[in-house]
C-alpha cells in the first residue's frame, strides 16, 4: 500500500497535493552562459545554457529568429540499475518534449541564424525527471538572460490506489495507476506539454490537470526565488 488510508497520508508522509522538497539555485556554473541546480526529492538535475551563439549545424538555423535545442542525458550512475551511457529512445523523447516545453516562452526573434543549446544532467533521479529538467532549464534560460514571456514550470500529477495525488515519487510512477507530467506557462495559464500515462477517467483526468497546475503554481515561486537571489548577488558583486 503506497496511500496509507487512516490519515491519508503518503507513503513518503505527504498529503495528496503536496510535492516534495524542492530547492534551486541558479548561476552555478562558471563557463556556462546561464546555469540552475535543481532537487526535488531524490532528483539531482544540473542545468547549462549556451547561446544564443552561431551554430555549425547550418540545417538547423532560421533566417527570421533564434532557435533552441535541448539534450536532456541520465549519469550512469543516476539510478539504481546503471543506465547504459548515451542517447536512447527514452533521452531522444525527452530532450524532444522539453524542447517543445520551452520554446513557446523564449522571444528569440531578435537573434536570427542563432541557436540556444540547453544541457539538462540528471545526476540523481527518482521519479518526475522530465518535469525536474524543465523547471530546471527554465531558470537557466533566465540566468542566460535569454528574453522571454515568462518562466516554465514542469510537475507531474497522477493516480496512486485510486486516488490523484501531486508530484510522484519514483516508487509512486512505477507502482501506480497514471502519470499525467505538465509544463505552463504560470501567468497566462498556457499549457506547454501535457502527457498521460495510464489508465484515467475523464473526471479523473480533470482532477490529475488541476493538481498539477496547483502544483507548478507552487514550483514557480521557488523558480523566482532562485532568480531573485541570484540577481541579488549580481548587484551586490557590481557595487
Ligand atoms: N528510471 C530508471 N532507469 C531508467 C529510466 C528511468 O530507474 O533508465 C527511473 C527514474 O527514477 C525516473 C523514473 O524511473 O525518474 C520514471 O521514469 P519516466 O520515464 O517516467 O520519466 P520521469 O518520471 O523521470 O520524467
Amino acid at each position: 500500500m503506497i496511500l496509507i488510508t487512516n490519515n491519508g497520508k503518503r507513503d513518503d508522509g505527504r498529503a495528496y497535493d503536496e510535492i516534495r522538497p524542492l530547492k534551486i539555485e541558479a548561476g552555478v556554473l562558471e563557463r556556462a552562459d546561464g546555469s540552475a541546480y535543481l532537487e526535488v526529492g531524490g532528483n539531482k538535475v544540473l542545468v547549462a545554457v549556451y547561446g544564443p551563439r552561431e551554430s555549425y549545424i547550418r540545417r538547423l538555423l532560421k533566417p527570421n529568429t533564434g532557435v533552441i535545442r535541448c539534450r536532456y542525458n541520465m549519469a550512469p550512475f543516476s539510478v539504481d540499475d546503471r543506465k547504459r551511457p548515451g542517447p536512447d529512445r527514452r533521452s531522444t523523447e525527452i530532450s524532444k518534449i522539453t524542447a517543445e516545453a520551452l520554446r513557446p516562452s523564449l522571444m528569440l526573434e531578435g537573434f536570427p541564424r542563432s541557436m540556444v543549446d540547453v544541457f539538462i544532467e540528471i545526476i540523481e533521479a527518482e521519479g518526475g525527471t522530465r518535469c525536474a529538467g524543465i523547471t530546471a532549464a527554465s531558470v537557466a534560460l533566465a540566468d542566460a538572460g535569454i528574453p522571454m514571456k515568462d518562466l516554465v514550470v514542469g510537475c507531474a500529477a497522477g493516480k496512486v490506489n485510486d486516488e490523484i495525488v501531486l508530484d510522484l515519487s519514483e516508487k509512486e510512477d512505477k507502482e501506480g495507476q497514471a502519470d499525467v507530467p505538465i509544463a505552463m506557462m504560470p501567468r497566462t495559464e498556457e499549457i506547454t506539454l501535457l502527457q498521460s500515462d495510464g489508465d484515467l477517467s475523464e473526471e479523473e483526468f480533470g482532477k490529475a490537470l488541476d493538481l498539477a497546475m496547483e502544483g507548478c503554481r507552487q514550483v514557480n515561486k521557488v523558480q523566482i526565488e532562485a532568480l531573485k537571489t541570484r540577481y541579488a548577488q549580481d548587484a551586490g558583486s557590481d557595487s
